[in-house]
C-alpha cells in the first residue's frame, strides 16, 4: 500500500519535531518586549492543513503566542485592498534591506527616504497608517475582523499584556515612527498609527489559526471551502513575493536556498509558510537564531522542503 503525501507527513512529524527541537536550547528567546521573554524557550510545534481541510498537528500547538511580524503580511494586504497598489507603494518600497529588521538606516540614507519594504518596522508602521477607519479602535477592528474572517476564528483577540509591554518600551520604533512622519510618509497622529501597530502585532493566535490564513494564500485569496474570493489574486501574488523576498528578515535568501516557500516570521517565534495550491502551515518555536527566526521551527520546515520536494525552484 502506498501512503498518500499527508499519511508519510504524519508518521514523519513526530521524529522530526523532536530532533529539531533540540536546537531550541542554543537560540534565545526575544526579550526587547520584556513580556516575550516568559515564552517556554524549548517549545516546538506545527499544525498543517490540506486542501480538503485535512490536519496534522503534531508538537506544543495548544501553545498561543503573538503574530508580531506575521501581521504585517495581511495589514499590507488590508491596505492594497483599502488603497491600491500605487498609494502603498508611494510609502513603501520593493525591496529587501539585508539590515536587522528594526533599522533605522536606510530612511536616512537612501532617497527618497521611504521604508525599503512593508515587512520591516519601518516599512509596517507607514501600513498601519493606511489601514481605513476614523480613529486607531476601528482601524484595528478592521485589522482583527480581518484575520478572524480568513482563521475562520471569531475569538481571535489581543494578548493584552504583550501590547502593553510593547508599547511601553518601543523607543526604537516610536523613534521610527516621528522620523517617518518628518519625512512625509505617515499621515495623521503618530500615537495613534502606533497604537494600530503595536495592536496588530499583539493578536494572539496558535499554529492552526496561522494554517488556516496560510491556507488562503495557498489558495490565491479563496476560502479554500466555500472558493470565495476573500483576498484580490493580485494582492496575494504581491504578498507571496514579499514574503519570499523579505518574510524571513535578512535570512530571507538563505531560506529561499533551503526551504523555497512563501514564510513571514515574527519574533515570538511563531512561522506562517505554505505550499501554494496544496498546504497553509502554521508554526511556533519561540528560540530563535540569531538573524529572528525561530531556530528549530527553520529546522523543521527545511527537513519537511527537502523530503517532499515543496521548493518552488
Ligand atoms: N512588534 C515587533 C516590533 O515591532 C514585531 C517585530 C517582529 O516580529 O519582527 O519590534
Amino acid at each position: 500500500m502506498t501512503l498518500s503525501e499527508i499519511e508519510r507527513i504524519q508518521a514523519l512529524l513526530p521524529q522530526w519535531v523532536e530532533s529539531s527541537r533540540e536546537q531550541c536550547s542554543i537560540g534565545k528567546v526575544a526579550s526587547y518586549i520584556p513580556e516575550l521573554s516568559k515564552s517556554p524557550i524549548g517549545a516546538l510545534g506545527i499544525h498543517l492543513i490540506d486542501s480538503n481541510g485535512l490536519s496534522i498537528s503534531e508538537g506544543d500547538t495548544d501553545l498561543s503566542f503573538t503574530m508580531q511580524s506575521i501581521s504585517k503580511v495581511f495589514t499590507l494586504i488590508l491596505a492594497l485592498m483599502d488603497n491600491g497598489e500605487d498609494v502603498v507603494f508611494d510609502k513603501v518600497g520593493m525591496e529587501p534591506t539585508g539590515d536587522n529588521f528594526n533599522s533605522m538606516l536606510k530612511l536616512e540614507l537612501v532617497q527618497p527616504g521611504i521604508p525599503f519594504n512593508p515587512l520591516i518596522n519601518a516599512g509596517a508602521i507607514a501600513i498601519s497608517s493606511l489601514i481605513a477607519g476614523k480613529d486607531p479602535a476601528e482601524k484595528s477592528a478592521r485589522v482583527l475582523d480581518f484575520l478572524r474572517l480568513l482563521s475562520n476564528n471569531s475569538s481571535l483577540d489581543y494578548d493584552m499584556d504583550v501590547y502593553r509591554s510593547e508599547a511601553d518600551t518601543a523607543n526604537l520604533n516610536r523613534s521610527m515612527a516621528y522620523f517617518l512622519k518628518d519625512n512625509g510618509v505617515l499621515q495623521g497622529s503618530v500615537e495613534d498609527v502606533l497604537e494600530v501597530y503595536f495592536r496588530h502585532c499583539s493578536i494572539s493566535v496558535t499554529c492552526a489559526d496561522l494554517a488556516q490564513m496560510a491556507l488562503v494564500l495557498a489558495h490565491n485569496g479563496k476560502n479554500p471551502t466555500t472558493g470565495e474570493q476573500l483576498i484580490p489574486r493580485r494582492f496575494v501574488q504581491i504578498a507571496k513575493t514579499f514574503m519570499i523576498t523579505c518574510g524571513m528578515y535578512n535570512a530571507s535568501g538563505e531560506f529561499a536556498i533551503h526551504v523555497g516557500l512563501p514564510a513571514k516570521s515574527g519574533v515570538s517565534g511563531g512561522i506562517l509558510s505554505l505550499v501554494p495550491g496544496r498546504y497553509g502551515i502554521g508554526l511556533v518555536g519561540p528560540s530563535l537564531n540569531r538573524k529572528g527566526n525561530s531556530i528549530a521551527g527553520v529546522a523543521l520546515l527545511e527537513s519537511l522542503s527537502r523530503e517532499f520536494e515543496w521548493s518552488l525552484f
